[in-house]
């Protein structure tokens, strides 16, 4: 039977407050208009995306939840599925 996936990053005020992503260079005025924020939980962006780095690397909700990926704005939502995540 195939594993369910869950969510690993929780959509909370904290972690909202904390994610870098409206810093980043790549949060242009599509993104910021339709409010987007915190991609490694709610997912990809609607926008348009141009690549100028990214500040996942050093935001306290990858740290605090031990994860490594980059450009969740692209790839979308972390998932776990079992022990396995999913970038
Ligand atoms: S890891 Fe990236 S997408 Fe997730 S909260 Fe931090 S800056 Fe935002
Ligand atoms: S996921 Fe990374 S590249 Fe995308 S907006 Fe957030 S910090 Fe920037």
């Amino acid at each position: 039977m195939e594993n369910k996936a869950e969510i690993v990053v929780h959509s909370t005020p904290k972690n909202i407050s904390h994610c870098l992503c409206p810093d980043c260079p790549a949060y242009d005025r599509c993104m910021e208009t339709k409010g987007e924020i915190l991609y490694c939980s709610k997912g990809a962006t609607v926008c348009e995306l141009e690549k100028k780095g990214c500040f996942c690397v050093r935001c306290p909700v990858q740290l605090e939840h031990g994860l490594v990926g980059l450009f969740y704005c692209e790839k979308g939502a972390v998932k776990a599925i079992g022990n396995r995540r999913v970038y």
